[in-house]
């Protein structure tokens, strides 16, 4: 063999051939560094050759094939592989995306020179360890429903899907510690995926107290190159025992895999939005049966795909029907606000139980999913509001540092001091962030001291830590948030939770809106109460007797998905078809629409069994700058749909583009 074929990160779906005299088949799996342009670029070898399409005197030599680290082994080319089928993505972007960014460009890190107390590709001696690797008397005796859902996941051996469905509370990271256990001492390894808000220190502290004998890997993007490198290369060669991390984890070599964990398999997070658009709970799906090894996807508030699965059987549905440690189910009550009018858009009742927490010395949070002081700055006698100059959106007053903000692009400028159209000096904020909360709080209760949690106080991993610390320290009375963030810790004087202006997700456009507001509130009041405090969720709405809050009111998830679960069979949603959107983004709108057109057109041939929707703008139509639309297709057939996309690929490829046009294909979105 003199020929590799090396799968490059370009924005190319092919291969590119290059000569390699002293190349053969355990080269496979390798980095290779080759020259591409003007420069060299490291890519991996995904096949070796005797003969290539290209005439051989075009053929270029390798720079060098990186042997300094055992070859990727086939199982993980090949989930790239179907991550570059699947996701319509060239082979060599998956390739490059799914290594650290340090073994991409070809550096290798140092590795520490006594290596870690495990075994090595060999495995672990069944039984002669496994007093070191877990920690027992960490254990608590299991609820029934728990040990059942251990014992069916152990049993399982081979591939399964299974959803364990439970409060928050109820037991489930037990379970997968329980499981966990088992495969370790079995000599496998585990790989844990978490949402990204979830992968805190307390999490990793909790595995590593649990199994002081296991080599744990942590995986996520936040992280130094060099840990990430090391990481990698401990799942890799066989190192590492457990592997938590958030989802480019799902893309870790991992020889002994045994089992896998999706914890809140419903978080969008497990969804890139960007470049790969994958999603690491469907790619984990697939891994597992590729390994034949099960899979626990676990959620209070499953997404409506995974439990439809769970009612058809096609998902083994575990269930732990209640709370693992004493506590009562929070009181959840709504609040209607259509006849009171409202004190800086608290209601009477929720100032008085917020009063009532103050007088027994207990915590409270005001939910209100909204960052800043307001969402917009307007001026009332001629109309002129904050806008971004570069997207379709509103500049949010952020009176804290006295910005005008654009939560799209970034852009930000100070607060004018007259209306820029009239002249006019009295600006007035409309609406409410929680900025706005805040101060109001802080004015209505002095004695109170009220912290603000959200993208903007917790902006780095070190202020969230402080806050955090506050908290833990009883420092905070009222917090307002715009979310919970802590899963895994516990605040254990939080008694109430109000939410505020969750209203507007009932009739947003996105048909996924409900699903996550259902998710969020249950999240959200999941956190409040203990057995001797009991907690109480109370929820403002002009909506009291929407489904939603009732089913929530209930504590009824299975009651909420049922419902939107019929809504979406008649509307033909997904989990009942499958979609993929193509956008693209330009100078000007009407050069989107006209190549989104073009596209149609060529995939009208090609749509049988598939629907064409119509190239319509997307909802934030433009973004820093760039004038953005979209086109969604759409199957009641999965194979249909891949087999289409396939095929139309090639086509989109081969269309002309105009300058300054970008296009992109999101196959399953979530976002629209
Ligand atoms: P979840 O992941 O469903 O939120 P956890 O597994 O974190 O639930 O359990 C919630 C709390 O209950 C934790 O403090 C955990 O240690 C405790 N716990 C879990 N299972 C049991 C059990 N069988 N007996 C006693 N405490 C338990
Ligand atoms: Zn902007
Ligand atoms: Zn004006």
């Amino acid at each position: 063999m003199n020929i590799v074929q090396v799968a490059l990160d370009v924005p190319l779906p092919r291969l590119f051939d290059y000569l390699a005299a002293d190349s053969d088949e355990s080269d496979i799996g390798r980095r290779v560094n080759v020259p591409f342009g003007k420069g060299v670029k490291t890519g991996v070898i995904v096949g070796v050759a005797a003969a290539s399409e290209q005439p051989m005197d075009k053929l270029k030599p390798v720079t060098v094939i990186l042997r300094d680290m055992p070859a990727l082994p086939p199982d993980w080319l090949a989930l790239c592989e179907f991550c570059a089928r699947y996701y319509q993505t060239p082979l060599g972007e998956v390739a490059s995306f799914a290594l650290p960014p340090m073994l991409r460009k070809g550096k290798l890190p140092r590795m520490p020179k006594t290596s870690a107390p495990s075994t090595g590709d060999t495995g672990r001696s069944a039984g002669a360890t496994d007093l070191t690797i877990e920690d027992t008397a960490l254990q608590p005796p299991l609820l029934r429903a728990q040990h059942a859902a251990v014992e069916t996941i152990v049993a399982a051996g081979n591939f399964q899907t299974f959803l364990l469905h439970g409060v928050t509370g109820s037991g489930k990271t037990e379970v997968y510690l329980r499981a966990i256990a088992e495969v370790l001492a079995q000599g496998g390894q585990a790989l844990m995926l978490v949402p990204e808000i979830a992968l805190t220190p307390q999490l990793e502290g909790r595995v590593a107290a649990r199994f002081p004998g296991a080599h744990i890997v942590c995986a996520n993007s936040g992280m130094a190159d060099a840990a990430r490198a090391r990481g990698f290369l401990d799942a890799h060669e066989g190192r590492a025992d457990i592997v938590l991390g958030t989802r480019l984890a799902v893309f870790m070599p991992l020889p002994r895999l045994r089992l896998i964990v999706v914890d809140e398999e419903h978080d969008a997070s497990f969804k890139q939005q960007e470049g790969l658009r994958y999603s690491a709970r469907d790619v984990a799906i697939w891994r597992a049966h590729q390994r034949d090894i099960p899979i626990v996807l676990g959620s209070a508030t499953p997404s409506l795909e995974t439990f439809h699965h769970g009612g058809s059987g096609r998902y083994r549905l575990l269930e732990l029907p209640e709370r693992a440690v004493a506590e009562a189910m929070p009181d959840v009550r709504v609040i209607d606000t259509r006849r009171q009018k409202l004190q800086e858009g608290l209601s009477s009742e929720l100032l008085t139980a917020l009063t009532l927490r103050l007088e027994r010395g207990e915590q409270s949070l005001v939910f209100l999913n909204r960052r800043g002081y307001a969402p917009v700055l307007a001026c009332p006698p001629c109309g002129w509001i904050s806008r971004c100059r570069r997207c379709a959106a509103n500049l949010v007053l952020h009176l804290a540092d006295k910005r005008l903000r654009c939560h799209h692009c970034g852009f930000e400028t100070g607060i004018p001091r007259a209306c820029p159209d009239c002249g006019n000096v009295d600006l007035l904020p409309f609406g409410r962030g929680t900025q706005r909360l805040e101060t109001m709080l802080a004015e209505r209760f002095p004695e109170a001291r009220v912290l603000r949690i959200d993208r903007d106080s917790a902006s780095t991993p070190k202020k969230w830590q402080a806050l955090l610390e506050t908290i833990h320290a009883g420092g905070a009375d009222i917090r307002v948030g715009t979310q919970m963030r802590a899963k895994g810790h516990d605040f254990p004087r939080l008694t109430l939770v109000g939410a505020v202006g969750a209203d507007a997700a009932l009739f947003a456009a996105d048909f996924r809106a409900p699903e996550r507001l259902f998710a969020q509130l249950m999240q959200v009041g999941g956190r409040s109460g203990r057995a001797e405090l009991p907690g109480e969720v109370l929820i403002q709405t002009e909506y009291p007797d929407h489904a939603l809050y009732r089913a929530l009111a209930a504590h009824d998830y299975t009651r909420f998905a049922a419902s939107q679960l019929d809504e979406r069979r008649i509307a033909g949603f997904p989990p009942f078809s499958y979609q993929a959107m193509l956008r693209a983004e330009g100078r000007e709108m009407a050069q989107a629409l006209d190549f989104l057109a073009a596209a149609r057109s060529a995939a009208e041939p090609l749509a049988a069994g598939v629907t064409l929707y119509d190239p319509v703008p997307m909802r934030m139509q433009r973004l820093m700058t760039l004038e953005r639309g979209q086109l969604l297709v759409e199957s009641l057939n999965r194979p249909t749909l891949q087999a289409f996309l396939a095929q139309w690929m090639e086509r989109l490829y081969a269309l002309k583009m105009p300058a300054g046009l970008r296009w992109h294909l999101d196959v399953d979105p979530l976002e629209f």
